[in-house]
C-alpha cells in the first residue's frame, strides 16, 4: 500500500473545479530558474484548471521542471497562443502555498530582484519527502480479548480452535495496551507480520495505517519554570507589548535589552498571549545551534503545537514538521529565516530574535534578509514584530530613532548583576615585553587559572579557525595562495592540510614552501586551533575542548558539545563567533577574546558594527549566574572605537559614532545600497562587462550613485573573476527600479551578475 495521503480532497471540490474550468485554459507558472517574471501554459482540454499554490510540472526548454501555479484565470496571453506548451503534469490537487504566503514570496521576488520561482520554492513544501510516515497499528478485538480469557481459563474451547505460541504472545502483548502497537514493535517482540495477518484474518486482531511523527530530536526537556515571577521591568514591557499585541495591528517593536536581561522570557509570554487571542507565533533564530534553547523554553508550555523548521531536520522530519503546520495543527513556529515563510495563517506575533545577525541574510539566490521579510509578512498580516537585540542593527535602531519602531528597553540583567567588566590588553606591549610568539597574554592566562581553581568555566573567543590563517616563505617571500581565490590556504594541524574556506581546495601540509621549496617557512595570522592548544599548554590541568565548523561539523555536534559544556564537564570552551550567540551557561565568569580587532581589517562597511556585536555579545556571555562575570580582551587597536564602546558596553556612544561615519560616507543606513558582483573568466573580461553594466545603471539613473566598475575586494573566487559595481540611492523604490531597468537592457549579462539588495556585507 502506498502511504501517505498528501491529498485531501474537500466536499465542495468537485464543484469548483467544474467553475474554474470554464474560466480559462491559460495558467502562470513560477519555475525555480532565474527567470524575472512567471511562464505561460495552456491546461490541456479535459483538465481540472490547477489551483493557484499547487504545484504543476511544466516543459522548460528541454527539461521538465516543477514550478508553482501563480494565476489560473489568464484571458490572454503576451505571445502567440500556438506557441504556448501545455502543462505536463498536476502534481498536486490542492493548493500548497496559501495566498498569504504567496504575498510574501511573491513581494520578496520583487524586492531582491530575483524569480518568483526562486523565492517559492523556499516557500513550498520541503523537498525529497513525499508523505507522512504511515505505519501499521493493531489493536486487540474483542473476539480476540474474549478468545484469550477462555484460552487462560483452561484449554481449548472446540468451537474456535488452538493457537500457536506466537499468535498467542502477540494476543498477550497487545491485550494489555490501551491504544495497540505499531508493527516495528510487535516484530522487535517476536510477533513477525505473518502471524499478525493470520489473528485479523481470525477476527482476533485489528490493523490500520497510523501516521508517525518524525519528532525533531532537539525536542527538548521540561526544565522550564513557567511559573516564574517577571523582574519588574520585565512586567512593564510584557504589558505594552501585550497592549499592542490585542490591538491586532502592524506594529514593529525594537527590544533592545542587555545580554541576560530575559527577553526570552517575554518572547515566551507573549507567545502564550497570542495563543490566547486566536493568533499563530512564528519565532525565528540566526542560527540552526539557537533552536534547541529556543526550543526548551518554548516546548513545556506549546508541547506538540510547537514546530520546528530548519535546514537542520532530517528530510522526514520536516516535512512532517511542514505538513503539520499547514494543517493547523501548530500554532508555533521556532526556526531559521526560512521559516519566515512557514505555511502559518493568521498570524500575530513574529519574533526575530538578535535580529542584528548577519545570518539572518541568506547568501545565496534568492538573497533575502529574514528579518526584513519578517517585517513584510507583519506588515501583510496586521500583526505585530518584535525585533530583539542587545546590540541592535543600525538599520533598526535608526529606525526606532526616527519614531518608525517602538524602542523598548530591558537596561538590567535578571540576576541584578552589573554587565560583566571588561578588561583590555594592548598586545603591542604584550609583544614589547615577551617578543611576538605571544598568543596569550599574561592577563588571560592568570584568568583562566583562577576560574579553574573556583570551579567556574571560561569562554576564549578567536573568530578564525585553523592553525594558522597563512603559511610565509622568508626566500621566496610569498605565502601559499588558493589557485582558485585571492585568499590564503588556512592551515589545519589537526588535519595535517592548507585549506581554502572559500571553495574547499585543499593540500597536504608540507614543512617546505610550496613555490621554491625553501625551507624557512613562516606560520603567521592565529586561529582556533592554535588557541586550543595554547590554552592547553599554558592550564595542563584545564578540560579544554573547541567548538567551530571544523568540530561541529557532524549533525547534533553543537548540542553534544553545548550540553556537555553545561554539565560542566568542559572548563574552557575556545570558539569562534559559534560560541558568542545567545548561549546562556551560569557558570562563565570569565570570556577571552583573542585578537578583537580580526574583523577590522576586513574591506567591509559593516567592519566595525560586526566587531562590536561580537564583542559585546561574547562579554555578554559572562557573569550570568551568581557570580560577577568579566572579559579580558587583546587587542592591537584599544582606541578603534568599536573596541572601545564594546569594552564600555556603551551601544549608544557606539551608534554615534558609526551612523556618523555611514552618513559620511554613504553607507545604509543612510541610504540603501544594491551590490552588484560581475564574474568572468579574465579581470579584463569582467571589468568589460562591469563598464557596460555601470553605464546602463547610469543612464537610468536620476540621484543615484553608481561607484566603478573596480575589482571586488574578493578579487578571485572558485576559479573567477569578480568586478564590482555598487549602486546607492536614498529613495529605495526608484533604486531598485533602476537597477531592474539596466538589468532588463543586459539580458547577455544576466546570468554573470550577482544583484544584492541590501547586501548585509559588500565583498
Ligand atoms: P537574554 O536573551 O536577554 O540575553 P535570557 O532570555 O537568556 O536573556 O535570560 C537570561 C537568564 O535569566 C535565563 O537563564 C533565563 O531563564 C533567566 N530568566 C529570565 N527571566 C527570568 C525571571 N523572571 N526570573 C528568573 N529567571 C529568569
Ligand atoms: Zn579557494
Amino acid at each position: 500500500m502506498k502511504p501517505g495521503p498528501r491529498v485531501h480532497r474537500t466536499p465542495q471540490r468537485a464543484a469548483e473545479v467544474a467553475i474554474l474550468f470554464c474560466m480559462s485554459r491559460f495558467i502562470q507558472v513560477a519555475v525555480p530558474l532565474p527567470l524575472r517574471h512567471p511562464l505561460s501554459y495552456r491546461v490541456p482540454d479535459g483538465w481540472p484548471v490547477p489551483r493557484v499554490g499547487s504545484r504543476v510540472l511544466v516543459p522548460v526548454g528541454p527539461r521538465a521542471v516543477t514550478g508553482c501555479v501563480v494565476e489560473n484565470n489568464v484571458r490572454s496571453v503576451p505571445v502567440d497562443e500556438d506557441a504556448i506548451k501545455d502543462i505536463l503534469k498536476q502534481v498536486d490537487d490542492e493548493a500548497l502555498v496559501s495566498p498569504t504566503v504567496m504575498k510574501l514570496a511573491l513581494w520578496a521576488a520583487d524586492y531582491y530582484l530575483c524569480g518568483p520561482g526562486q523565492t517559492l520554492e523556499a516557500a513550498g513544501p520541503p523537498g525529497g519527502q513525499s508523505g507522512f510516515r504511515m505505519v501499521r497499528h493493531f489493536e486487540i478485538t474483542s473476539v480476540g480479548r474474549a478468545f484469550l480469557a477462555e484460552q487462560t481459563l483452561g484449554g481449548a474451547s472446540k468451537r474456535t480452535g488452538t493457537i500457536g505460541p506466537r499468535q498467542r504472545l502477540a494476543l498477550e502483548t497487545l491485550v494489555d495496551t490501551k491504544v495497540g502497537l505499531g508493527q516495528p514493535l510487535l516484530v522487535k517482540r517476536g510477533v513477525p507480520a505473518a502471524t499478525l495477518n493470520r489473528l485479523i484474518a481470525r477476527g482476533f486482531v485489528r490493523g490500520e495505517h497510523r501516521r508517525v511523527m518524525r519528532h525533531p530530536s532537539e525536542e527538548g526537556g521540561t526544565e522550564h519554570q513557567s511559573s516564574r515571577i517577571l523582574t519588574s521591568e520585565q512586567s512593564v514591557v510584557l504589558a505594552g507589548l501585550s497592549a499592542t499585541l490585542s490591538n491586532k495591528g502592524f506594529h514593529v517593536a525594537l527590544l533592545h535589552g542587555v545580554t541576560g536581561s530575559g527577553k526570552t522570557e517575554i518572547y515566551l509570554r507573549l507567545a502564550v498571549e497570542a495563543q490566547r487571542l486566536g493568533l499563530r507565533v512564528l519565532v525565528l533564530v540566526p542560527e540552526i545551534g539557537l533552536t534547541p534553547a529556543m526550543v526548551r523554553v518554548f516546548r513545556p508550555v506549546f508541547g506538540t503545537r510547537l514546530a520546528i523548521q530548519h535546514s537542520g531536520l532530517s528530510a522526514g522530519e520536516r516535512h512532517d514538521q511542514w505538513h503539520q503546520t499547514r494543517a493547523g495543527e501548530v500554532d508555533v513556529v521556532v526556526g531559521t529565516r526560512s521559516a519566515i515563510f512557514a505555511p502559518l495563517e493568521n498570524v500575530g506575533l513574529i519574533v526575530v530574535d538578535e535580529e542584528h545577525d548577519a545570518s539572518y541574510k541568506q547568501e545565496e539566490i534568492p538573497r533575502y534578509h529574514g528579518r526584513d521579510v519578517a517585517i513584510m509578512r507583519a506588515k501583510q498580516a496586521g500583526a505585530l514584530v518584535v525585533l530583539g537585540s542587545a546590540t541592535p542593527s543600525l538599520e533598526s535602531y535608526s529606525q526606532a530613532t526616527r519614531g518608525r519602531y517602538e524602542l523598548i528597553t530591558l537596561s538590567k540583567r535578571i540576576t541584578g548583576q552589573p554587565l560583566p567588566t571588561v578588561k583590555i590588553v594592548d598586545m603591542r606591549e604584550e609583544y614589547r615585553e615577551r617578543g611576538h610568539e605571544i598568543v596569550l597574554s599574561r592577563l588571560l592566562v592568570t584568568g583562566i587559572e583562577r576560574r579553574i581553581c573556583k570551579g567556574e568555566q571560561v569562554i576564549v573567543l578567536l573568530n578564525r579557525r585553523g592553525f594558522a590563517s597563512a603559511v610565509f616563505c622568508r626566500e621566496c617571500a610569498s605565502t601559499a595562495n588558493c589557485p582558485n581565490c585571492s585568499v590564503s590556504l588556512t592551515v589545519h594541524q589537526v588535519k595535517r592540510r592548507m585549506q581554502c574556506h572559500y571553495c574547499g581546495y585543499w593540500r597536504s601540509l608540507s614543512a617546505h614552501c610550496v613555490l621554491c621549496q625553501g625551507e624557512y617557512v613562516e606560520l603567521t595570522g592565529i586561529g582556533t586551533e592554535r588557541i586550543e592548544r595554547e590554552v592547553r599548554r599554558s592550564c595542563p590541568e584545564a578540560r579544554v575542548a573547541r567548538m567551530d565548523r571544523d568540530t561541529v561539523a557532524r549533525r547534533g555536534a553543537v548540542s553534544a558539545l553545548l550540553a556537555r559544556f553545561g554539565r560542566l564537564e568542559i572548563d574552557v570552551l575556545v570558539g569562534t563567533q559559534m560560541i558568542a550567540k545567545g548561549h546562556d551557561f551560569p557558570q562563565v565568569t570569565l570570556v577571552g577574546v583573542v585578537s578583537a580587532d580580526i574583523g577590522l581589517g576586513i574591506a567591509d562597511f559593516r567592519a566595525s558594527e560586526r566587531t562590536f556585536q561580537l564583542l559585546t555579545q561574547v562579554a555578554g556571555r559572562s557573569g550570568r549566574g551568581k557570580e560577577p562575570g568579566e572579559a579580558i580582551v587583546q587587542t592591537l587597536y584599544p582606541d578603534h572605537y568599536s573596541i572601545y564602546h564594546a569594552s564600555h558596553q556603551d551601544y549608544q556612544g557606539f551608534y554615534r559614532d558609526e551612523i556618523a561615519f555611514r552618513k559620511a560616507m554613504r553607507y545604509p543606513p543612510s541610504l540603501a545600497l544594491v551590490n552588484l558582483i560581475i564574474r568572468g573568466r579574465t579581470l579584463g573580461a569582467a571589468m568589460r562587462d562591469g563598464a557596460l553594466l555601470a553605464e546602463q545603471l547610469r543612464r537610468h539613473a536620476q540621484d543615484e550613485w553608481v561607484l566603478g566598475p573596480a575589482p571586488a575586494a574578493l578579487g578571485r573566487l572558485k576559479g573567477e573573476h569578480r568586478v564590482q559595481v555598487l549602486a546607492k540611492g536614498t529613495h529605495r523604490g526608484r533604486l531598485r527600479e533602476m537597477v531592474d531597468s539596466a538589468l532588463g537592457a543586459l539580458p547577455r549579462l544576466g546570468r554573470l551578475i550577482t544583484v544584492d539588495i541590501d547586501p548585509v556585507s559588500v565583498r
